[in-house]
């Protein structure tokens, strides 16, 4: 790639960034449950992984000795608003389950570093390197672009991404255009942008504030 190249995908990322990054939100709550909110809020919205989250903390409790000791259908039915419960509620228990022996309890996932942290979770089954990399950087501080689905469609719509890009090419690309310390303000501003903008189906590329240096708008709007 050419320089000239890198600096419209670096401008096009930096607009980004700056139109629509809306905040970092609250994230109250130990590091097990905001672990327990990642599972939680997987392919659905926030106002559902809410609902989920606060059914799970009113009736269960969420801390790995309420998961473990609670009934696996009361888990399956606060996690129900949420969506793929089926799926959800086994990966919380494995987690509960690997916190309680391998750790001695959540209390020890806040004093470990960044790095034992991010090699316990990526240990356990259904927890993938996007969870890990969400927890990292909300929980941990690290500087680094955890990449879901909006990220991945738009840094591929972008040109920054190549379609055959996995998970950690993709990051290292964006990781490449952003400066220390905006790294998880570009992904929150991306994934705003993704649900906004870029939609999956039908991106409204017309009032897209990077159009006219976007190599796939033309794909979208042939005419235009
Ligand atoms: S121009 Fe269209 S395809 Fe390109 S980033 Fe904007 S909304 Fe997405």
């Amino acid at each position: 790639m050419t320089d000239a190249e890198s600096d419209i995908q670096r401008l096009m990322v930096e607009t980004i960034t700056e139109k629509f990054y809306a905040g970092r939100g609250r994230r109250r709550g130990t590091h097990f449950e905001t672990l327990v909110g990642i599972i939680i809020s997987q392919n659905t919205n926030d106002k559902n992984t809410l609902k989920a989250i606060t059914q799970l903390r009113r009736r269960v409790g969420i801390d790995p000795d309420s998961i473990l000791s609670a009934p696996k259908e009361e888990i399956i039915n606060c996690l129900r608003p949420a969506g793929l419960y089926n799926v959800k509620a086994p990966r919380i228990i494995e987690l509960a389950r690997r916190v309680k022996e391998e750790l001695g309890g959540s209390r020890e996932i806040e004093k470990m570093s960044e790095e034992e942290v991010s090699k316990f979770l990526s240990k356990i089954k259904g927890i993938g390197p996007k969870t890990v990399d969400v927890f990292m950087a909300f929980s941990k501080g690290a500087d680094i672009v955890p990449v879901d689905t909006h990220v991945s469609r738009v840094s591929k719509r972008l040109g920054i991404a190549d379609e055959k890009d996995d998970y950690f090419k993709i990051r290292k690309k964006l990781e490449n255009l952003l400066p220390t310390g905006k790294r998880l303000e570009a992904h929150l501003a991306i994934i705003n942008f993704g649900r906004r903008i870029c939609i999956a189906r039908r991106p409204k590329c017309p009032i897209c504030p990077v159009e006219r240096y976007c190599p796939s708008k033309k794909l979208f709007y042939p005419l235009k």
